[in-house]
């Protein structure tokens, strides 16, 4: 079973980043080159803490309860959306995203204590450093070079003026372990667990 640990965005910050998916649609070099850009559906737009991919039951569920145990142990907290971003670079486009801000610093423990959950549980570790970010579009491969340098460069510009207004945050109650599943139509998500942020102290 392929899954991954998130953090879900409410309905209302969903519908800021799908207007801005809209947006970046309509950007001229966007609007002609549509083979270029793969969009997340936004029903499914989170925020990953963990990528697991293929899990058996065992370390599965020894990841579940102790991402209940954690989550006992973090209080709530506040992000926001910042600026949109992209991995690898803009002259080496796959994932366009939407950065986080605000109070980093509890997202950041509470990720720390998701990965030593997930090496508990028999993961092996993450290779890559947390960057949290809000995939909104990935590169289709193989996409036409042309047709992606423009896309890119188009993006790049977009992206240097482009701020989300700093009321565009929410407030983070609990962490959810979510089942993918691949598909023709892009991932299907099914929430597996869900764990609340409990420590009020
Ligand atoms: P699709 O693969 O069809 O584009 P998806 O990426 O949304 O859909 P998954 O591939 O199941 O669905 O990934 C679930 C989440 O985990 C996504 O947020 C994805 O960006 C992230 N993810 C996937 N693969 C990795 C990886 N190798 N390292 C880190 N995060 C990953
Ligand atoms: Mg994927």
């Amino acid at each position: 079973m392929r899954t991954f640990v998130a953090i879900e965005i409410p309905q209302d910050v969903k519908k800021v980043l799908r207007a801005e998916q809209d947006r970046l649609r309509e950007l001229p070099a966007l609007r002609d080159q549509r083979q270029v850009l793969r969009w997340t559906n936004p029903d499914n737009l989170h925020l990953t803490l963990r990528f697991l991919g293929e899990t058996e039951t065992g370390p599965r569920s020894r990841l579940q309860s102790g991402l209940a145990d954690i989550a006992a142990r973090h209080a709530p907290f506040r992000l926001a959306l910042t600026h949109l971003g992209c991995f690898r670079s803009w002259t080496n486009l796959r994932v366009l995203w939407v950065g986080i801000r605000s109070e980093r610093e509890a997202l950041q423990a509470l990720q720390a204590d998701v990965e030593s959950v997930a090496q508990r549980a028999g993961f092996a570790p993450e290779r890559n450093s947390f960057s949290p970010h809000i995939t909104l579009a990935r590169t289709v491969r193989n996409a036409p070079r042309p047709a992606l340098r423009a896309t890119s460069e188009q993006l790049r510009r977009y992206a240097e003026e482009d701020l989300f207004q700093s009321g565009t945050g929410w407030s983070v109650g609990e962490l959810h372990f979510i089942r993918s599943v691949l598909g023709r139509g892009g991932a299907q998500y099914s929430n597996l667990a869900t764990c609340a942020l409990s420590n009020r102290a």
